[in-house]
Parts: C-alpha cells; structure tokens; sequence
C-alpha cells in the first residue's frame, strides 16, 4: 500500500498534505476563496462551511499541511504570531503562573507583562538552557512552561525533551515557538512539548510580505478550545494570508538547505575575522549546547549573531552604525527568515524595551549584530560583510 501523503518526506507533505486538486474546478493549486459566507443547502445543512471567520477552504488546506509539518494532528492559524501566542495564554485562568525562558521574544514578553498579568495570570523568566533550573521557579499554581529555542539574539538552545518531562510532572503544560527553528529542523511535539507555535510572518511565509501564526497540537481538547478561540475572539488568518503562506511552506525545506549552508559559511568567514569577538549560532558556545542541538535539531538554522571587538577609545554605537552603513546586501531591518538577508541590532531593536542593566546580564552588548542569513549566495553576503568591516 502506498503511504498517505501525512507520512511521506517533508517536502512531499509541504506539497501535497490538504492540496488535492480542487473538487469543483480540477485547479491544481488551491483556490483563493474569497468570499465571507457560504451558501447553504437547506435548514442546518451546508457543504462543511457556514461564515468566513469560522472556516475558509483556503485557510482549511493550509492547516492540514502545517499539521503534517509538525507531525501533529491540528493546526489552528491566526493574524500574526502574537495572536496565536495570545490564543494560547487565553486558556490560563486568574491565577495560574507561566514559567517562561529569560530571552523570550519581546512582543511575548509584553504580553504576559501588560496584557495577562492585570488579568492574575504571572509570569517568572528564568535561564532554561539548564533544564533542573525549572524546578527552582516552579510552583503549585504552575500551569504552562514557554520556550523558545533556539533563543533571540543569543541562540542558545534548551533541552525540549528534558523541561517537558519535568514541566508534565508538575502538571503543567509545554508550549514552544518554533519560529527560529522551523518544522524542517525540529519538532517540538515529537519531544514532548504539547503545543507548538509559529509566526508564519518570518520563514514559513519566507518572502517577508504576509503576517501569520500558528499553534499546532496532538491534543484534542486544546485544539477544540483554541478552535473555539479562533471563532469567538475573531484575530483570524485571511484567505489571501493563507494562500501566500500556502505557496511559502512548499519551498520551506529547500529554502531552510540553502539559508543554512549560507549561514554555516558566513559563521567560518567571522570566526576568523580580526574585528570579530566572538560568534553565538546554536551549538557554537559549549560542548552541552552542541548536545543538545545533535539530540534534537536536524541543523542549526540560519540565524546568528556576532560581537564586535572593542576598541579602546571608540563608541560602539558609531562603530556599528559605520559597519550597517557600508553593507549593501543586508537590510537594516526587524524581522527574519524572508529569503533577503536582514541585519540588526538587539540593543536598541528588539530589546530597546530591555533595561541596560538586564541587557548587559544577559550577554546584549551594544556591539553585538544579529543576522538573519538569507539564500542569496554565499560569496555576496561573504563579500559584503567583508566591506562592512574593514
Ligand atoms: C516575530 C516573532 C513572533 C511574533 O510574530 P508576529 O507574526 O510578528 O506577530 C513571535 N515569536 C518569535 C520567535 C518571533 O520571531
């Protein structure tokens, strides 16, 4: 017997899994429906869908695939990341307690400070690149373990399969952002997590010209609560959303090939370079990191980040505005994972919010760059890093 596609290689289920030919037309590629109701058969009968914000083929095609991504059983999409991180925190109660990694995205940072907390749910931040640290910060209203690995802008990267086995002992729950990672070199539920999410806006879409989220579960009843969410509270992905990041996921896997081979060359290019202090990519700081990578990675990605060597008398700041102003290819620019290259500054970007203090504690120097390594080729962004920092 043939396999359904659900069990074939990744490519082939980002392909075909919820993409058969269209039942009415024949088109080969999934339609765009636009439309925001549907026309029903009689009293209480319809073809499967009644109103745009509860169902839309498009959208329904696209989560089918990213379910067979994740080898999960639901994919539940939203309007942007943020909306499905939202989702997730939304099935807490008033007084449960969130046990999150200390180098958290700063919009989710946000959240749980300025949005959830005034509603009783809290949250403590804590350095889970050790996995026995959990056990130290949880407590008995402990509800929901949030990870992010590999984090932002350090990569480093926490034990999926460890925390879990801790976090289930305490009856919490496992949620990890899979945005840097992507399904094609980790999956989270296979590890123990209990649900996954994705901001689709970054190498699912991988074009930088669509917002998404995703949240993806093998269980039932959290995907009928977050199902329930999607409709009732309303943040949901649109049909034209769905189709671009549809045509995005085909090309995931040889895309995340040649984004990582690009960022595996860049890494030798500045670890021997001389106004280079010190490279982070997932695995490069210590032999438990690299690990932890083997055991639960299929590679180490494409984002990286890197220190400028100090130099006596000079103000960093200039330092690195001189470095971006020579580059050519890389984009000075928030976000990541489109197929151009894009470089940052942590320290007055995504973790502007950050106080310095905490921001020195962490490892974010105002000299450390972060780049999302594109698939533009190699000997280019070579040569253009090479410019920038002379
Ligand atoms: C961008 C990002 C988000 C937020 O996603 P949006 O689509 O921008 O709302 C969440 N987590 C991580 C790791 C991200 O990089």
């Amino acid at each position: 017997m043939k396999p359904e596609p659900e069990h074939r290689g990744f490519t082939t289920r980002a392909i075909h899994v919820g993409q058969e030919a269209d039942p009415s037309t024949g088109a080969t590629i999934v339609p765009l429906y636009l439309t925001s109701t549907y026309t029903q058969t009689g009293l209480s009968q319809h073809r499967g869908y009644e109103y745009g914000r509860a169902d839309n083929p498009t959208r329904r095609a696209l989560e089918a695939a990213l379910a067979a991504l994740e080898n999960g059983r639901h994919a539940v999409t939203f309007g942007s990341g943020m909306a499905a991180i939202d989702a997730v925190v939304r099935m807490l109660k008033p007084d449960d307690h969130v046990v999150a990694g200390e180098d958290l995205y700063g919009g989710a940072y946000r959240l749980f400070e300025q949005v959830y907390r005034e509603h009783g749910v809290l949250a403590d931040y804590a350095n889970l690149s050790a996995p026995e640290v959990l056990s130290t910060v949880v407590s008995p209203l402990s509800r929901l373990l949030w990870l992010e690995t590999p984090t932002n802008p350090l990569l480093k990267v926490a034990d999926i399969a460890a925390l879990a086995e801790i976090a289930h002992r305490h009856q919490m729950w496992v949620a990890v952002d899979n945005t840097f990672a992507t399904p094609y070199l980790q999956n989270p539920l296979d590890l123990g997590a209990d649900v996954v999410v994705h901001s689709m806006t970054k190498y699912l879409g991988g074009h930088s010209d669509v917002l998404g989220g995703v949240v993806i579960t093998n269980d039932d009843g959290i995907a009928q609560s977050l199902k329930f969410l999607q409709n009732t509270v309303g943040s949901i992905l649109g049909a034209f959303e769905a189709w671009l990041i549809l045509r995005g996921i085909k090309t995931l896997g040889i895309r995340m090939e040649r984004h990582q081979e690009n960022a595996v060359a860049i890494r030798g290019f500045l670890e021997q370079h001389p106004a280079v202090e010190r490279v982070y990519y997932p695995g490069s700081t210590d032999p438990y990191q690299a690990s932890v990578v083997a055991r639960q990675m299929r590679g180490p990605g494409a984002m990286l980040s890197f220190e400028l060597r100090s130099q006596s008398g000079q103000d960093p700041l200039k330092r690195v505005q001189s470095v971006f102003s020579r580059l050519r290819l890389f984009s000075l620019a928030e976000s990541l994972g489109g197929v151009e290259s894009l470089v940052g500054h942590p320290a007055t970007m995504s973790h502007a919010s950050l106080p310095p203090h905490l921001r020195r504690e962490r490892g974010i120097s105002d000299r450390l760059i972060r780049l999302s390594v594109g698939i533009e080729e190699a000997d280019d962004l070579i040569g253009d890093l090479e410019e920038a920092l002379r």
